[in-house]
Parts: C-alpha cells; structure tokens; sequence
C-alpha cells in the first residue's frame, strides 16, 4: 500500500498536498516523489518497471527521482529546503 504525502516550503510558501507515494495492488507501476527544474515543481508521478518517469505537470522526462520516505528537498521554486510530510495512516491502494 501506498500511503499520502505532503510538500511545504515555507520560504515561499509553495506547497503540494495528497502526493501518493509508494505501490497500489499491482508491484508496477509504483508512484515516486520528485522533483522537476524544468516546470519547478515537485509532485508524485507513475514509474514503470523500466525506471522511465516523467513529470506528471509537464512531462519531461529529466525528473529527480526522491526517496519514498523523503523528509527534506530543496524547494524548486526558491531553493530553500523544503519538508515533507509522511502521513502513514493515509493509505491508498
Ligand atoms: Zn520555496
Ligand atoms: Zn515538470
């Protein structure tokens, strides 16, 4: 099961909320953080067997890829670092 996950910087005060993180019923596709310099942003985006992600705003293809249990990246927007946070409960499947 996957479970939610929330992005705040608050230097700025961008924010994502509900990213869905980690694997439903099915072991692929799985859903990844990252982080994306070309529309700067971070959300959460499908990842095949075959490791090819896309930004899920702009579809390029050069996305850094974040740890699924993330707690910090440096915020896309003005590259102070912003938190993520896990919440366990707020699974989906
Ligand atoms: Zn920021
Ligand atoms: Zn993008």
């Amino acid at each position: 099961m996957g479970h939610k996950v929330d992005f705040a910087c608050r230097a700025c005060r961008y924010e994502e909320r509900d990213l869905g993180v980690g694997r439903g019923r099915r072991p692929w596709p799985v859903l990844r953080l990252f982080r994306c310099d070309n529309c700067r942003s971070v959300g959460s985006a499908w990842v095949d067997e075959g490791g090819l992600a896309r930004c899920s705003l702009c579809y390029h293809d050069d996305i850094v890829l974040l740890p699924d249990d993330a707690a910090s990246v440096a915020c896309p927007k003005c590259e102070e670092r912003g938190v993520f946070t896990h919440h366990l409960g707020e699974t989906w499947e």
